[in-house]
């Protein structure tokens, strides 16, 4: 037999982690690397966070699963902490990242379905954009390496190119229910929305009562330097997708809603087995406790400052590889001259973890509890291979 019990879809590096510990990471044969990818913007505590190992350690002690059949004094008790802290007035709770986008897009559909328009179910989307692999979700993105074979893919999507706002409201017609953006593309390369592209889709929202449905699974949960990104564009969604790190580390989501916009989603119309049970709010209470206050949010965007600083003035030393660092918070990205992949598995063997992204980036995602040491340990480290790294020949 040829094929390996694990499916083979994820071209898996040497990289094999066994134990982890605050930003650090040990393989099997003990070697140690500096996580800066933060298994893809997940690990916002670190690995082996003392309250979130504890939240956990008493929670699965005292009631894991029960499922949705039953009233929900966990689920009821994070959810309200959600609403409080967003512009959301209600929650779902899945279990990824793929789960909330699919749980946005079905809200923004049946909105427009129970106004008597169920034409509206067309979601305007933008080139480059990940929102997940599951039928619905790679339905909503134009990146053909995900959708090749999986056709028939869903109907209800027009792609038209990110950032570009004019093209955005050219392409409303009378079967749009609403845009789906990330406001920063984490796939997509690190590119943040400017300002200008996000007010004016909330603007063309409001004129036409379409619904805003915005993708924070990456970008999300202090991430950014806020507690979600779209605070700092000064604009609200209608409904928003929330995972990767909202559990740090545990496997959960979330699609918040105002009660406008969750109008169809009655008994019946949606569900989850796993969502939100008592295990999971565990671990996102235990993440909020640490990330949902104006110090800690301060912190990333200081620490973010510095990353940052320290990123620009290191690539003029290394200006053949180096282009330009984007980004927000702690959600950083090198753009390179180069392949950025092949640099990324670079690091790696000098014990550095980064992650690859679109448009020759290399992903800096930090855990948002690292400290200066850590980051003058990872610049001197990405300097330094910088330095001894031969730009791999053009395939
Ligand atoms: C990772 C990601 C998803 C998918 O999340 P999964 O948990 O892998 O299903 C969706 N949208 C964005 C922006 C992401 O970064």
């Amino acid at each position: 037999m040829a094929i390996t019990p694990l499916m083979p879809v994820y071209p898996r590096s040497e990289v094999r982690p066994v134990r982890g510990e605050g930003v650090y990471l040990y393989g099997e044969g003990g070697e140690k690397y500096l996580d800066f990818a933060s298994g893809i913007a997940v690990n916002l505590l670190g690995h082996g966070h003392p309250h979130l190992t504890k939240a956990l350690q008493e929670q699965a002690a005292t009631l894991l699963h029960v499922g949705n059949l039953y009233g929900s004094p966990q689920g009821e008790k994070f959810a309200q902490r959600l609403v409080d802290l967003t512009f959301a007035d209600t929650v779902f709770f899945t279990n990824s990242g793929a789960e909330a986008v699919e749980c946005a897009i079905k809200t923004a559909r049946r909105y427009h379905h129970v106004k008597g328009q169920p034409h509206k179910h067309t979601l305007i989307t933008f080139s480059n954009a990940f929102h997940g692999r599951t039928l619905g979700t790679i339905s909503a993105t134009d990146q053909a390496k995900m959708r090749d074979g999986f056709e028939p893919l869903l109907p209800g999507f027009v792609v038209v190119p990110f950032d570009d706002l004019a093209a955005a409201l050219a392409a409303i017609d009378q079967n749009t229910a609403g845009f789906l953006v990330e406001p920063v593309q984490g796939e997509g390369g690190v590119r943040p929305a400017s300002k200008e592209f996000m007010v004016g889709l909330r603007m063309a929202c409001d004129e036409r009562d379409l619904m805003l449905v915005l993708d924070e699974v990456q970008c999300g949960v202090a991430r950014s330097g806020t507690l979600y990104a779209h605070e700092q564009y000064g604009i609200v969604p209608d409904i928003m997708a929330s995972a990767k790190g909202i559990g740090g580390g545990f496997p959960m989501g979330a699609c918040l809603a105002t009660e406008k916009a969750a109008a169809g989603m009655v008994v019946g119309t949606h569900g989850s087995t796993y969502g939100g049970n008592p295990f999971a709010m565990a671990a996102g209470q235990a993440v909020f406790d640490i990330v949902a206050n104006d110090e800690f949010l301060a912190r990333v965007r200081s620490m973010g400052d510095r990353l940052r600083a320290a990123l620009e003035q290191m690539i003029p030393n290394h200006d053949a590889l180096f282009d330009s660092v984007r980004g927000m918070g702690l959600m950083l990205g090198i753009k390179m001259k180069t392949d950025s992949r092949a640099f990324v598995g670079y690091l790696r063997t000098k014990g550095i973890l980064t992650v690859a992204a679109g448009d020759n980036v290399v992903r800096v995602l930090p855990p948002l509890t690292l400290e200066e040491a850590h980051i003058a340990e990872f610049v001197e480290g990405l300097s330094a291979a910088a330095a001894d790294y031969d730009v791999p020949e053009a395939a």
